[in-house]
């Protein structure tokens, strides 16, 4: 059994990424600039923007993080993200989510301009995905770690049967659309669960490629899972343990230790799909940089 390594992987592209942002500079006299923007003090959202900006620092992108108060109006975020998106010096903009309750997320997510949403979660590069159009739009970066982690081990992805388990707006929906594209790295038969399905086991036992992001500890067990197939675990639980400093310990959908002895190849958790995520931010910020700068490269 392959274990498909994202710490590794994420290692690997961080630092193509670093010299290719050195070459951006030299070109052009500029560095790539990502604006994150933290409403209110979730410590969760802390440490995610933290160890993004911690990422930004040690690859050579400009990290400019906006922290305002829990209270703040949603017309003044509005008001912030307009200025970020007329900002010349920032290629891409994250608002972190969860926000406080009276803001409107999908509002705020709308006024990001699509040329700056490193994030992917615009409709507009939702729609340009779906159209298959990845050179004119930013992909949700778990599913777009995930394709680059399938494309990174040489997975063969074209007439297999890739089942999706998990439908939301940024991991679910994206990875299916991804999948189902006519491309090389794709051109899957895509089949999409979620939690009214009826027979799970049924549909995920005929995965070549199962992928699943549903946030239930341990859900996919042997049985479930065809000999051979490919399995990407998204989930990021924490479950106790008391053995552990912290007190608990973080796993993922699927039950790793009975899946690894019929899966031919798997992602852990942790140091498969997350390590990925922040990987794939910074790379979406250097491609818009280079869109902006009318750069070649992917
Ligand atoms: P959501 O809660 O938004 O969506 C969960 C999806 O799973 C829903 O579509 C739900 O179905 C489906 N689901 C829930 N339970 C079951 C079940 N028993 N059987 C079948 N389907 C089920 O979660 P996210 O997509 O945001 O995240 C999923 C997991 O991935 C979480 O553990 C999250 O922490 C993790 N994650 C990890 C990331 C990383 O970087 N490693 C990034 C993003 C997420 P329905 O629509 O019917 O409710």
């Amino acid at each position: 059994m392959i274990v498909i390594d994202g710490r590794k992987t994420s290692v690997d592209l961080k630092n193509e990424l670093k010299a290719d942002i050195e070459h951006c500079r030299v070109a052009t006299g500029k560095i790539p600039g990502l604006a994150m923007v933290l409403v209110g003090d979730n410590p969760s959202s802390q440490v995610y923007v933290r160890n993004k900006a911690k990422t930004c620092k040690e690859i050579g992108i400009g990290a400019k993080v906006i922290e305002m108060p829990d209270e703040t109006p949603q017309e003044k975020l509005l008001e912030v993200v307009a200025g970020l998106n007329l900002d010349p010096d920032i290629n891409g903009i994250l608002v972190q989510q969860p926000l406080p309750s009276h803001i409107d997320e999908f509002t705020t997510t709308l006024a990001i301009d699509p040329s700056k949403d490193v994030d992917g979660f615009h409709p507009e590069n939702l729609g340009q995905l779906l159209l298959g159009r990845l050179d004119n739009c930013f992909v949700s970066c778990t599913p777009f770690g995930i394709l680059e982690l399938l494309t990174r081990y040489g997975i063969e992805t074209t007439g297999k049967h890739c089942v999706v388990v998990g439908r939301s707006d940024i991991v679910g929906k994206p990875m299916a659309n991804l999948m189902l594209r006519k491309d090389d790295a794709a051109n899957c038969t895509v089949t999409v669960c979620h939690s009214l399905t009826r027979e799970l086991p049924f549909f995920t036992r005929h995965a070549d490629i199962l992928i699943v992001a549903i946030g239930n500890a341990g859900f996919i067990t042997s049985d479930m899972v065809k000999p051979g197939a490919v399995v990407i675990d998204v989930g990021n639980n924490r479950i106790e343990d008391h053995d552990a400093k912290s007190g608990f310990r973080v796993v993922g959908d699927v039950d790793f230790r009975s899946v690894s002895a019929v899966a031919s190849a798997m992602t852990p958790v942790p140091g498969g799909v997350g390590p990925m995520t922040i990987a794939m931010l910074m790379k979406n910020t250097v491609l818009s940089f280079k869109r902006m700068n009318a750069l070649q490269g992917p």
